[in-house]
């Protein structure tokens, strides 16, 4: 596992909430629901979180992230979990999850976020006089998180 700076972990929750459009709790621990990698859920308490397993590394959370935070501004009802359910980590996994009607509108979304941030990252490296292959994994990210915390609604 990698480890993961608390100005990143930061950043990724501004990221979920600016994309998203609501206040949103991001945390980095292993979702409730069993073998998923992220998940978007309404607490006990009302708040809305994401959980995202950090195991994977920074640039998988990335993809969850951007998944996540599609889930959080298509959706008006985010399904609520239980804080018993939310310790126990482990809620089973209906089969048909990922062929919900949900996720195809999910993805189509963060593949869009994804390669906008991904073609604002090159400007950014150039004007810098970098040459995209000199810049390494995490100033990548960091670029891509950057512009899309500050992305414009079209
Ligand atoms: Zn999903």
């Amino acid at each position: 596992m990698i480890p993961l700076d608390d100005e990143t972990k930061a950043l990724f929750q501004e990221v979920a909430q600016h994309l998203g459009g609501k206040l949103v709790y991001l945390r980095f621990r292993p979702p409730p629901l069993r073998t998923a990698e992220g998940e978007l859920y309404r607490d006990e308490n009302g708040d809305l979180v994401i959980d995202i397993d950090p195991r994977w590394g920074w640039v998988h959370a990335f993809g969850v992230l951007l998944h996540e935070s599609a889930h959080l501004k298509l959706h008006s009802h985010i399904a609520p979990v239980t804080t018993r359910e939310v310790q126990a980590i482990g809620i089973p996994r209906p089969a048909n999850a990922r062929s919900s009607p949900l996720e195809p509108p999910a993805d189509a979304m963060a593949a869009e976020w994804d390669s906008w941030a991904e073609q604002q990252a090159i400007k950014d490296a150039k004007e810098r006089g970098y040459q995209p292959e000199d810049i390494d994994w995490q100033d990548w990210l960091w670029l891509k998180l950057i512009n899309l915390k500050y992305k414009k609604d079209e």
